[in-house]
């Protein structure tokens, strides 16, 4: 590719840096600045199921209902309606860093503070993750292993991406670069040592028509275009589990929400039927209810990018009510056992907003469940273990302050106020 041989002159330009092991000369000696204790008054707060008046502090980043020694500011919230900050569970749009930046701001613009890529290399994402996850940007987690078969997706597009580019790519030089080719066990054994070098936190395998694996790969439309072998999936979630990390399954058909459910994956990345694939049938897409049983016993975690299948209903607007269809048979059966949902958009340059807008308009759950599943069970679910999506003791104070209540009206999720992150009030947006 270009860009890395441009990085590689710029660099080489630069004059040498001080070597490493001695402290770059710093001027500032004094103590940093104080993070502020701010006193949040006024304000009507979703508990998950209503808003109600409560009374905040944010002392260090985190909330408190015990009235701090020294409050440097007060925050008069007068009646807004506040809300957990927005998370996105499924999105590419940090993965380089051409559009990092940008779209890092876009994020805070729309008071999402939270987002999951489901892909990314490693070494793409290292000079910038750092100026993520601070209290002014957005935290990202990434999904650094992606796992497809040698004809599998993202292939196809790859190469597509690479000709406009006036670049010539072959798959050869493609695959195990952007992403690991696993064909076999074999080739997981031989390759499990790279993919586990980088530390993923999150491992994501791809599975597409997994029903008709073996026949689709001797189609040569679909190549480049095809998922792993469904076979492999329990020995990866085994491995996967082994390194620590959750493991992620794209899946596009019924057929492999089931590999994916009962192989032991954590997180379904598409809730199936964003798109009815030329050689299926829309029935091919709906779930049955003994594996939305297991996947409700199991605790999978399903992301629903309904959003996303506007791209689809664009291209074969003749899909657009049995997609409709399925997405609503699915969502009710799903919620109805009580499998975790997040909402993530997959859309690029578009956001987790259009996802909630989209779930919305499916008519599937109550408004104040929607508000709960984006405002709380996402953040919790795509970043275990921090202190967020709820009002409560001790949570990171993050908020959004809006006008107007959003149970009555969605588009008062884009008429953010007052943002705060980590204790910090946001401004210039
Ligand atoms: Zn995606």
């Amino acid at each position: 590719m270009r860009r890395p041989l441009l990085i590689a002159a710029l660099l080489a330009a630069l004059p040498s840096p001080v070597a490493a092991d001695e402290p770059p000369p710093y001027p500032f000696a004094g103590p940093p600045l104080a993070a502020p204790t701010l006193q949040l008054t006024g304000g009507q707060w979703f508990d998950g199921a209503v808003f109600r008046p409560m009374h905040w502090y944010a002392v260090d980043g985190r909330l408190t209902q015990r009235r701090p020694a020294r409050i440097d500011a007060t925050i008069d919230l007068a009646g807004r309606h506040v809300i957990p900050p927005l998370a996105e569970a499924h999105a590419h749009d940090l993965q380089n860093g051409h559009h990092a930046g940008k779209m890092a701001r876009n994020y805070m613009a729309r008071g999402i503070f939270y987002t999951v890529q489901l892909a990314g290399l490693p070494a793409d994402i290292a000079p910038y993750r750092d100026f993520l996850g601070q209290p002014g940007s957005v935290d990202a987690a990434f999904s650094e292993a992606l796992l497809s078969a040698s004809d599998g997706h993202p292939l196809a597009m790859i190469l597509d991406s690479a000709g406009p580019m006036g670049e010539t790519l072959t798959p050869e030089a493609a695959r195990d670069r952007f992403y690991w080719s696993i064909d076999s066990a074999a080739d997981l054994d031989a390759k499990w040592s790279r993919i586990a070098a980088a530390r993923p936190k999150m491992i994501k395998v791809i599975l597409i028509d997994s029903a008709n694996y073996a026949a689709n790969r001797r189609k040569p439309e679909l190549f480049g275009r095809n998922g792993i072998d469904p076979a492999l999936v329990p020995e990866i979630v085994r491995r996967t589990r082994g390194v620590g990390a959750r493991l992620i399954a794209h899946a596009d058909t019924a057929a492999d929400f089931k590999v994916a459910v009962d192989g032991g994956a954590d997180v379904v990345a598409h809730l199936p039927g964003y798109r009815i694939g030329r050689f299926n049938a829309p029935a091919d897409y709906r779930i049955d209810d003994a594996t939305i049983a297991a996947a409700a016993r199991r605790g999978v975690t399903v992301i629903t990018t309904t959003a996303a299948s506007r791209f689809a209903i664009q291209r074969q607007p003749e899909t657009r009510a049995a997609i409709t269809a399925n997405y609503r048979d699915n969502i009710r059966r799903l919620r109805a056992a009580g499998v975790k949902l997040a909402l993530g958009s997959d859309s690029f340059g578009g956001s987790v907003l259009d996802e909630i807008e989209s779930v919305d308009r499916l008519n599937v759950m109550p408004r104040a469940e929607l508000l709960r599943v984006a405002t709380s069970d996402t953040p919790q679910l795509m970043f275990p273990g921090r202190a967020i999506g709820a009002f409560h003791e001790g949570a990171e104070a993050s908020l959004l302050a809006l006008d107007g209540n959003p149970i009555d009206d969605l588009g008062a999720l884009k008429r953010v106020r007052v943002a705060v992150k980590q204790g910090e009030l946001l401004g210039g947006r």
